[in-house]
């Protein structure tokens, strides 16, 4: 999964940031805590904002066959509308330019959004009493 190059974790316990592992993505896009590398302690991403932003890699996954099939679509009929005389040959290379420049700059600023470091908080593990009283709590709803 290409989206996924590049996403780091920053571990609140030991400080240590660390490449994320497709597995440990996966264990956050479940909200699964899992152990840092190096200290051992669990962690979970718990930051709403840093969530959203996770959650939305997967659109910007999108952005790079979109703007491949767009690009073309443009290039070609620059292509059809200058052999039909609808545009001149100048014309034709001004689009072409300037839709390849898009293409680019529009791979670049998702490849940016897509550059991201988690700030990884330490979970403690609950004691019994507390999830005994969640439950109740869910229950009695
Ligand atoms: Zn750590």
């Amino acid at each position: 999964m290409s989206v996924f190059i590049g996403i780091k974790g920053h571990c609140a316990y030991c400080d240590i940031t660390f490449e994320l592992k497709p597995w440990q993505l996966n264990a956050i896009a479940i909200h699964e805590p899992f152990d840092c590398p190096y200290c051992q302690q669990i962690l979970q991403l718990s930051c709403p904002r840093q969530l959203r932003q996770f959650k939305s890699l997967d659109h910007w996954g999108m952005v790079r066959p979109s703007m491949m099939v767009m690009t073309c679509a443009v290039l070609i009929v620059a292509m059809v509308a200058e052999w039909l005389g609808l545009l001149s040959v100048i014309g034709q290379l001004n689009v072409s330019l300037v839709v390849v420049l898009v293409h680019f700059l529009v791979l670049r600023y998702a490849r940016y959004r897509q550059r991201l470091t988690l700030n990884l908080q330490a979970v403690n593990p609950l004691p019994i009493e507390h999830i005994a009283r969640i439950a109740c709590a869910r229950l009695g709803q």
